[in-house]
């Protein structure tokens, strides 16, 4: 056996309640806090400055999907207009996407409290667009110094978007079992962050307010996040990124949508991390366990609902065999186009015996 593990330093804060830690979490990482948020999110935002008192510089409220430059500027200027040495950022993976921008070009640290299970909170991808093309990167300067996971917060996440926003999480451990560069510790998370979240997402969906279901599922994104920063991610995430960027598709959606079909292609090359996936979604074929899961729960399945256009398929198979990341089955057009035919559909995938037959030889 041969890997390597280089554990990310920043210090986790879980459990109902533990929102009250924010003053004294944010006063070990600066003096002066710009607490970041969306504009849905602004009351979040309004609490925290009074809950950090004279810790707190002032709120910027205007984080968006995918951080535009733009944005990101305005914020910057907002923070030294202020005085701000930190920020403190509360939301999903777009506010926490602001909160990194400000550490990657202004330098300043944060404490985040993620409220949706993205789980961008623990990786050190990075993500900044200007007209229409998102540039992402690695570095570990935008990895938060402290975060907050208060499953109180998450009560508030509408059942739908929790459903999508759990399925985006599970995508990050399934990537993570047949990552070429994954490693034991690394699959260990990510099996039992599958398996915390599709135990969990039924129960929020019928009943969103089961605390004990919240605080499962947003363990399991942590471990989702971790691994997503821990190790590479394949065609799943690179059609999710192109569908993103190229039709403007919405985030969570697009992975629950892609996800079962990228499962079933790569099933074929991935017996490891398919025997895994197995375990933790309770004995059954990954790639159906995961559609039968998201669709029971009343996620939109067909790309075609969901903004994909009919002749985007062509145009989506070729962008995303262009520089392909690493994949444990080979990327070709016509086996990329024949998925996305698919998921366009919302049919559900392939089985492993139509995977293998499929499969090159
Ligand atoms: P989001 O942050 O865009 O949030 C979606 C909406 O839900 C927003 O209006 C937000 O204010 C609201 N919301 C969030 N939490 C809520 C709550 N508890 N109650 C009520 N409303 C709430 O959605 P997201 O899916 O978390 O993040 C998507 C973005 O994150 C994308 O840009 C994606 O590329 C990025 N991302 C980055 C990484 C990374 O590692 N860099 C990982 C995952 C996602």
């Amino acid at each position: 056996m041969h890997f390597l593990y280089a554990p990310h330093p920043y210090r986790i804060i879980f459990g109902a309640g533990s929102i009250a830690k924010i003053a004294e979490e944010a006063g070990k990482v600066g003096a002066r806090a710009l607490v970041l948020t969306t504009p849905e999110q602004r009351g979040e935002g309004e609490r925290l400055l009074a809950a950090l008192g004279a810790g707190a510089a002032g709120l910027f409220d205007r984080a968006v999907m995918h951080v535009p430059v733009a944005t990101a500027e305005a914020a910057a200027a907002f923070a030294s207009q202020c005085d701000a040495d930190c920020t403190v950022a509360i939301g999903g993976g777009s506010t926490i996407g602001l909160a990194k921008a400000l550490s990657l070009r202004n330098g300043l640290p944060s404490v985040v409290i993620p409220t949706t299970y993205a789980g961008s909170e623990v990786t050190p991808i990075w993500g900044l667009t200007e007209d229409g093309i998102k540039t992402t990167g690695r570095d570990n300067r935008v990895l938060p110094r402290t975060v907050i996971y208060d499953p109180d917060l998450t009560l508030s996440l509408p059942p739908a978007l929790s459903v999508a926003s759990g399925l985006n999480a599970i995508a990050h451990c399934v990537e993570a079992l047949y990552a070429f560069d994954g490693n034991p510790i690394i699959s260990l998370m990510a099996e039992e962050g599958i398996r915390v979240l599709a135990r969990s997402l039924p129960i929020i969906k019928s009943t969103p307010d089961d605390a004990a279901a919240r605080s499962d599922a947003l363990y399991g994104s942590w471990l989702a996040g971790t691994v997503l920063g821990a190790a590479s991610i394949a065609l799943h995430h690179k059609l999710c990124h192109t569908l993103g960027g190229t039709f403007d598709m919405p985030h969570a959606q697009t992975h629950t949508a892609v996800l079962p079909h990228a499962i079933a292609y790569n099933a074929p090359a991935a017996p490891e991390a398919m025997e895994r996936a197995r375990r933790a979604l309770g004995g059954a074929d990954p790639a159906t366990a995961i559609f039968t899961l998201a669709k029971g729960l009343g996620a939109e399945m067909a790309l075609a609902n969901l903004g994909l256009p009919f002749e985007g398929i062509a145009r989506a198979a070729e962008l995303a065999t262009r520089n392909p990341y690493p994949n444990p089955r080979p990327i070709t057009v016509d086996g990329i186009k024949h998925l996305l035919q698919r998921a366009y559909a919302g049919l559900p995938p392939l089985s492993l015996v139509e995977a293998v037959a499929a499969a090159p030889s």
